[in-house]
């Protein structure tokens, strides 16, 4: 240690003030001491050191600070503008102010998936679509408020022929074809306007122009704001439809067609079998009430029993082809049942004492006494039945059954059965004797003759009474047809209906006989002169015009196809040009219910079909004379 070395001039202080030590102490010290101070004197540097260096700290602190100010700024700004594009961009996404970088962050990527999401599920919705749409065969496309093609989907182009992607920025007006009588450019651009989705058929157009017919269902489309932007249209096409449509209508057409072609030929084919027939008919009769001897009278019955026969059959003809076209009518008159079926029962009953079989009537003693309906069919029915059981039935007896099933306020229920003890009919041919020519037993037909229609007209009158005929059978034991009908109840009508009197006698009126058939106006002629009638005769309108100029006639029967001036324009004329109210029935060969009505409506006041059945001509015309005195007196 060295003495001069001069100690820390802080220690010296010290040393002074605290130690007052000798000298020689001193010097023992000194080392020490000198050690101390060298430990200041390295204090001092240190601090001078650190001092310098907390200044540079500081210093690069101070500017640290500065950059991180600045930075903290921008990404505050960077952070004000992510939150406004957040908000323009996802409107609901509710970003606080305080919200930070690692809220928005997370809420970016949230949405991101969300929109991955829903474009992944769009694209499934998408392909869905578009397989249901091709599987469907249905065509889509979407358009704008002008029309232009924003998106057409695959099976579109298919339906259309179009090259595929083509179509986008087309107008869809240029598909519709314009061809055609009703103007579909029109009926499709309506629903540009309409706000509501409509459905169209229209006449489309391919890529080639080829048309076919397709039905569109079109509906507006709008944007989120709710305002249109444009409509889809689905195409489905329906031209394989349309022309079995217009083959359909063709053949409508030509049925329709075919069955007045049908009608008019029945009309015809009738009148022209009717017009001798009444000959024959008439002239039977006639003959038949002169002197003959027995083998002239059984020829005479023979004549007249194939002429019936022959009349029926082309009355069953006829009831047929009015019922095949729905021309068949159900009349409703008031009638009593009671007194119909009575009649009914004794013109049979000649046929059952024929053949030695009993004919029993039983009726209700409970059935009003007259119901409103359609005699002529009913009788027809019963009529039909009754003379099955009779002609199937060689001993034993045929029951007609009238009984009342349930009394109503208004109305009856009543079933009418017929019973008999005959040949019975097989179990399986139980359904088929209801069709058309169809018989039970074949081999029948030579024993008991028949065509096999009967049973067929009677059923479908029933039907359009609204019942049906009911059938139980036992082969050899017999069988019983049945029918259950609703009538409503009738008050008894103010004039009671005309019987045909014992002594028919039309002394002291005038008839005019008009008809260009010599047989038919002979024929009449005779029957009605012997009732004791004025009769003058006409061939056709004209005559018959000149006629009632001429003389004042009490009745006018009127054939309605003559040459010259026909029966309908004759009535015509005097009706609507002569005002003649004379009255006049129409006596026709044909026997439609079309024409029945046509001669009503134009003024006839009765209509009476050929062959002349001269109880049924005395009592129309009695009905008519007796009406006109009424009127006369009143
Ligand atoms: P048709 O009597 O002219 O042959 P229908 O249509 O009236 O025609 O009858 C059809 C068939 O039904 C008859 O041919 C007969 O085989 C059978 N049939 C009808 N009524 C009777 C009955 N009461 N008893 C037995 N068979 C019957």
């Amino acid at each position: 240690m060295e003495d001069n070395m001069e100690l820390h001039r802080l220690l010296n202080r010290q040393i002074q003030k605290h130690l007052a030590v000798p000298e020689e102490t001193m010097k023992h010290l000194h080392g020490l001491l000198h050690a101390i101070s060298q430990s200041y004197v390295q204090f001092d540097n240190d601090r001078v050191f650190l001092e310098h260096a907390m200044m540079q700290s500081s210093n690069e602190l101070l500017s640290k600070k500065q950059v991180i100010t600045n930075l903290l700024e921008t990404q505050t700004k960077a952070i004000e503008s992510l939150r406004a594009s957040i908000a323009g961009l996802i409107p609901d996404s509710h970003l606080n102010a305080n919200d930070d970088i690692m809220a928005i962050a997370t809420l970016l990527q949230n949405e991101v998936e969300g929109r991955k999401n829903a474009e992944l599920q769009t694209e499934q919705i998408n392909k869905r679509i578009s397989y249901l749409l091709n599987s469907l065969r249905l065509g889509m496309v979407e358009y704008d408020l002008t029309g232009k093609i924003e998106r057409a989907h695959d099976k579109f182009y298919e339906i259309f022929e179009w090259p595929s992607e083509s179509l986008t920025g087309e107008c869809i007006s240029s598909l519709v074809s314009g061809n055609g009588e009703e103007n579909y450019l029109n009926k499709f651009l309506g629903s540009f306007a309409s706000s509501d989705g409509i459905v169209l058929e229209l006449p489309l157009a391919t890529y080639n122009r080829k048309v076919f017919w397709a039905l569109c269902s079109i509906a507006p489309v709008y944007d989120p704001k709710g305002l249109r932007k444009g409509s889809v249209m689905v195409v489905f096409d329906i031209n394989a439809q349309k022309n079995l449509e217009a083959e359909l209508r063709n053949e409508r057409v030509k049925a329709l067609e075919a069955l007045e072609i049908r009608k008019s030929i029945m009309a015809n084919v009738s009148h022209e079998l009717r017009t001798p027939l009444n000959a024959i008919v008439g002239m039977s009769s006639l003959l038949k009430e002169t002197p003959l001897n027995p083998e002239q009278s059984e020829y005479v019955d023979t004549l007249n029993n194939s002429s019936n026969g022959l009349l029926t059959l082309i009355n069953d003809i006829l009831d047929i082809s009015k019922i095949e076209s729905g021309a068949l009518v159900m009349e409703k008159t008031t009638f009593s049942l009671h007194q119909s079926i009575h009649t009914l029962r004794k013109t049979l009953n000649v046929k059952a004492q024929e053949k030695g079989i009993k004919l029993r009537l039983i009726t209700d003693s409970d059935l009003h006494g007259y119901h409103i309906g359609d005699p002529t069919r009913l009788n027809q029915v019963v009529t039909n039945l009754v003379g099955n059981a009779i002609k199937f039935t060689s001993k034993g007896s045929v029951d007609i059954i009238v009984e009342l099933v349930e009394d109503l306020k208004t109305d009856q229920v009543i079933r009418i059965s017929i019973r008999d003890t005959g040949i019975g009919i097989p179990e399986q041919s139980m359904k088929s004797i209801f069709q058309k020519f169809s018989q039970a037993d074949l081999s029948t037909t030579r024993q008991f003759g028949g065509t096999g229609l009967g049973l067929n007209i009677a059923s479908e009158i029933v039907q359009l009474m609204g019942s049906e005929i009911k059938l139980s059978s036992q082969l050899g034991s017999g069988s019983t047809f049945s029918f259950t009908i609703t009538l409503p109840k009738a008050d008894a009508p103010e004039q009671d209906v005309p019987q045909v009197p014992q002594n028919k006698s039309l002394e002291g009126y005038r008839i005019l006989l008009v008809d260009d058939n010599n047989v038919n106006l002979f024929l009449a002629q005779i029957i009605l002169k012997k009732w004791q009638a004025q009769v003058t005769t006409a061939t056709n309108g004209e005559e018959a015009l000149k006629a009632m100029h001429n003389s004042k006639f009490d009745l006018v029967l009127m054939d309605l196809q003559m040459p010259i001036l026909d029966g309908f324009e004759a009535t015509r004329i005097v009706r609507e040009e002569l005002k003649d109210l004379t009255p006049i029935i129409a006596f026709t060969a044909n026997a439609l219910n079309s024409e029945k009505d046509m001669c009503l409506s134009i003024g006839m006041n009765d209509y009476l079909t050929k062959p002349i059945q001269p109880d049924q001509l005395f009592l129309a015309i009695l009905r008519i004379l007796q009406n006109n005195e009424q009127l006369k007196t009143a």
